[in-house]
């Protein structure tokens, strides 16, 4: 099948029956939903772009397994090349959102079930390899966006998941019949699950022999039965509802997360990657984890391009593009970004072959480039309101903006250079509220800290990865020690 078109993913995503809640409230029509819709337009950008004749040699690639033509957001990377062009497709993405586009969480959840899976056959001469290949050619060939699902809520964080007062708190297999598995639990803040027709599951950490119900794997259709989604609040989000874009920010894109409660779902064999081999759960999560972290040196990046952008028009608009000071800020705010660019990069050359054939990244330096990007969003942040100004905290509404006794004034004393308009000059405030505390705070600055793991998760494997015996070795050598 061809790829789809951005209208024709709409379209599919709208025939498929969710069950999704919002405020307390059923949402019938989740795809003409005010604060949903943009976080759907987001995903259809990487539809579109596969279209656009300027980018589809980035965006699309040839299927080592039909042969055919595919979104690179389908693909089992067989490359350097693959891993690199992956980063740049995540930024270009980026740059035309400002916001997650949420499609990438498949793509990683792919290669991490391709090479994992085939190792557990190997040992246990299980079938998960043939059954995650069979879903994912359908997926290719269908050009279907999947959600990757990890995040179990953990309960108490002290105890392991079959340790846990409610069993639940981790996703388990709590019926194994002839014809599958029936498990029940949640995965929290599920970026672009309402957006997605297919969710592969995975567990969140290692797990021991007594986890065993907790070592599953598998990939189901969105509107199975037993599955539904709550959706998670972002700052400003009825903002989408006033019917006042402007105070928006960004109202044609933005990101989306949820609560997904997996409620007695059924999993038929064939679409089951794992199924109590402990000792492989690990695995599964550091690759997952090790290319989401990859993801953020490509999508963060194209954000703060955005972001950067937007800062520097906010300067020219408030007359104070030539000051030193401002010009030294973009500087830093271009320096730390590209920093961020070229961990992405970095990783990706130092890609290397699996068991299974498919390209994994360097570990190290993508957790390098994770941890970055705990930080250094926040300082183009913090520099970005510093260029910004006060106002794009404390500007009145698009309303009063529009109001014919009160709108004269906010037009005259919230004027900068005499040849922009306070409109222009409002918008583009909007937009940097928008990125730095708004609804898409969510998919640059909070989820560059949470987003692929948590600081400390990056910071395990840093020390699990930086091989420090040999360092030491090294120094002692210098030195001429002998002990
Ligand atoms: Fe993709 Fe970035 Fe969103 Fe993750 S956070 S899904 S890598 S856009
Ligand atoms: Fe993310």
């Amino acid at each position: 099948m061809a790829l789809m078109t951005g209208e024709e993913y709409i379209e599919s995503i709208r025939k498929i029956n969710m069950e999704i809640y919002m405020f307390g409230e059923k949402v019938e029509n989740p795809v003409d939903n005010p604060i949903l819709r943009p976080s759907l337009n987001s995903v259809r950008m990487t539809y579109d772009l596969a279209q656009d004749p300027e980018h589809a040699d980035l965006m699309t690639v040839t299927s080592p397994f039909t042969g055919n033509k595919i979104n690179r957001f389908t693909h089992i990377h067989q490359s350097t090349d693959d891993l690199r062009n992956k980063v740049k497709m995540q930024r270009l993405c980026g740059q035309k959102t400002a916001a997650c586009f949420q499609r990438c969480v498949g793509m990683d959840a792919f290669n991490a079930e391709y090479s994992t899976t085939y190792e557990v056959d190997k040992k246990y001469g299980t079938n998960y390899h043939e059954n995650f290949k069979k879903f994912m050619i359908y997926c290719q060939e269908n050009d279907l966006t999947v959600d990757g699902a990890m995040t179990d809520p953990k309960g108490d964080r002290s105890k392991a998941p079959h340790a846990q007062e409610d069993p639940d708190l981790y996703l388990h297999v709590v019926e194994r019949r002839p014809d599958g598995i029936v498990v029940r639990g949640a995965k929290a803040h599920q970026t672009g699950i309402c957006n997605s027709h297919e969710v592969i599951v995975m567990p969140t950490i290692s797990m021991g022999p007594d986890d065993k119900d907790y070592a599953v794997s598998f990939a189901v259709p969105l509107d199975t039965k037993g599955l539904f989604m709550i959706i998670g609040r972002q700052s400003c989000d009825t903002r989408k509802l006033e019917g006042s874009p402007m105070d928006v920010g960004n109202s044609e894109f933005g990101g989306v997360e949820a609560l997904t409660i997996f409620d007695d779902v059924f999993v038929p064999n064939d679409r089951i990657f794992l199924n109590g081999e402990t000792e492989y759960a690990g695995m599964l999560v550091e690759r997952f984890a090790g290319y989401h972290r990859q993801s953020y040196g490509g999508c963060k990046v194209g954000v703060g391009d955005v972001l950067i952008g937007a800062a520097a028009v906010a300067a020219e608009y408030n007359g104070a593009q030539k000051a030193s000071h401002v010009k030294d800020k973009l500087i830093e705010m271009m320096h730390l970004n590209e920093t961020l660019y070229c961990c992405g990069i970095a990783c990706s050359a130092e890609g290397y072959p699996t068991e299974a054939g498919n390209y994994m990244i360097d570990l190290l330096l993508a957790n390098v480039c994770k941890q970055n990007v705990t930080r250094f969003p926040y300082e183009i942040v913090r520099l970005a309101e510093d260029i910004a100004g006060g106002l794009m905290v404390t500007a009145p509404s698009e309303k009063d903006f529009r109001d014919p006794k009160l709108g004269k004034y906010v037009d005259k004393y919230l004027k900068g250079v005499g040849d922009v308009s306070t409109e222009n000059r409002l918008r583009i405030l909007r937009l940097i509220e928008n990125m730095s505390l708004g609804t898409a705070a969510v998919g640059y600055r909070t989820e560059s800290m949470h987003g692929a793991g948590s600081p400390q998760a990056q910071r395990i494997m840093i020390q699990r990865q930086g091989n420090l015996g040999y360092k030491k070795q090294l120094a002692k050598a210098i030195a001429h020690i002998e002990e």
